[in-house]
């Protein structure tokens, strides 16, 4: 029986709710979903590369072999086979990686979410690079840190803005690899310097690296995690290397950090599914992803180079961008008086999408930037779509 009255409720939510925002990016999807829209906006990796049948073969094999336990309560920590297989995958011979240093999460985003309600509390200051992941900045603001923003390059963060901003931090969020939003990598000799900075300071270095494996050319750089495994907590995706639907990410660190987040996945959703682990175990296991990871270096790769000669033929004087060495992202600066937010809102009427760079600042917004992602666009719509972002930013030179 439905209640014929009753008051209407006034929601009161807590602070920690008001700090909620919807991100930027989720707002901007909205708009391009349309077919017409020519979208360098999304963070999606390409459909084109999820391995379908792979896991339709994994998972009807997981439920045919073992459902009953596939379909039952996992433990907290994660599927211990997966963890093994991770561990042996991230030791390197002077640094041995342990099952009981691996967390298993649902997409490293719930990472870093469970990182801020572990390590923060309102106040906490947190070194982040300038700019930063949007989606950290989401998930940590939650916590109210105080945000500080680390100087940064085109060879990514600079670690002596470390030494000089970072005293009393409670974490150094860092993102080494094909970074997002700007595609720039850290070199190998910031890295070492960033990781003993760190030490030496007594600040969790966090390594978050969904990017890594996706270099163009050569092998991925040393991981930080394995410089220093006692003080940096390492993030890795299952997301860009085979689908991000799974949801299913991990994340690294020393045991006594491990066990407390453990807890805190515990309180959020109990266990990451077992099927799902499961189903990626199998599909992992033998070695899959050894050749599955090189077809999607080369079609990035590709995809990036038809963005780069683009933005050559069509980018008027003036205007600047990285050239990434590996990853989904390239980071545009205007010049100073031109207003990506505006840029957007008129090339969103000429059917082209991108996300402006000001909400991947922690403070101070650069509002002359924006990233263009180039997986998810064919070559054809690539070159259509900036010849027309190249004509407005000209319109406004
Ligand atoms: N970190 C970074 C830098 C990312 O770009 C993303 C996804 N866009 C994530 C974390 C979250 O990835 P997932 O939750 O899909 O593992």
């Amino acid at each position: 029986m439905k209640l014929k009255n009753s008051t209407p409720i006034n929601w009161k939510f807590s602070e920690r709710a008001e700090q909620l925002q919807s991100s930027v990016i989720r707002e901007i999807l909205k708009v391009t979903s349309r077919p017409e829209v020519i979208s360098f906006a999304g963070g999606l990796p390409s459909p084109e590369t999820f391995p379908v049948e792979r896991m339709q073969a994994a998972f009807d094999k997981v439920l045919a072999t073992q459902g009953k336990s596939a379909l039952q309560y996992g433990t907290s920590d994660g599927y211990a086979p997966l963890r093994e297989f991770l561990a042996n995958s991230l030791s390197t011979a002077d640094c041995k990686i342990t099952p009981d240093q691996i967390l298993m999460v649902s997409g490293s985003q719930q990472g870093l979410d469970l990182l801020g309600k572990v390590l923060i509390d309102e106040g906490s200051k947190i070194l982040v690079e300038t700019p930063s992941y949007l989606g950290a900045l989401q998930a940590f603001s939650v916590y109210q840190p105080e945000f500080v923003s680390v100087d940064t390059d085109e060879h990514g963060l600079i670690p002596s803005s470390v030494s000089a901003k970072g005293e009393g931090a409670r974490l150094m969020y860092a993102l080494p690899n094909f970074q997002n939003p700007t595609g720039r990598t850290m070199s190998l000799e910031r890295r070492i310097e960033l990781v003993e900075i760190c030490a030496r300071m007594g600040i969790p270095l966090i390594e978050d690296n969904p990017y890594g494996d996706l270099c163009y050319s050569g092998e991925p750089l040393p991981k930080m995690l394995n410089m220093n495994p006692d003080g940096v907590i390492y993030m890795g995706s299952f997301s860009k290397v085979l689908t991000p639907g799974i949801r299913l990410g991990y994340v690294v660190g020393p045991t006594t950090l491990i066990r407390k987040l453990e807890q805190a996945k515990q309180a959020a959703d109990l266990h990451t599914s077992q099927l799902t682990q499961m189903a990626v175990y199998e599909v992992i296991k033998d070695g899959f992803l050894g050749e599955h990871i090189p077809t999607i270096r080369t079609f990035y790769a590709r995809q990036c180079q038809v963005m780069l000669d683009a933005l050559t033929k069509f980018f008027p004087a003036g205007v600047e961008w990285t050239k990434p060495e590996g990853g989904m992202f390239i980071w545009i600066t205007l010049p100073a008086h031109i207003d990506s937010n505006e840029l957007l809102n008129e090339a969103i009427k000429q059917n082209v999408a991108f996300v402006p760079g000001g909400p991947f600042y922690a403070n101070n917004p650069a509002k002359n930037t924006m990233r263009l992602s180039f997986v998810t666009v064919s070559p054809e719509r690539i070159n259509e779509g900036v010849e027309k972002l190249g004509k407005l930013i000209q319109a406004r030179l």
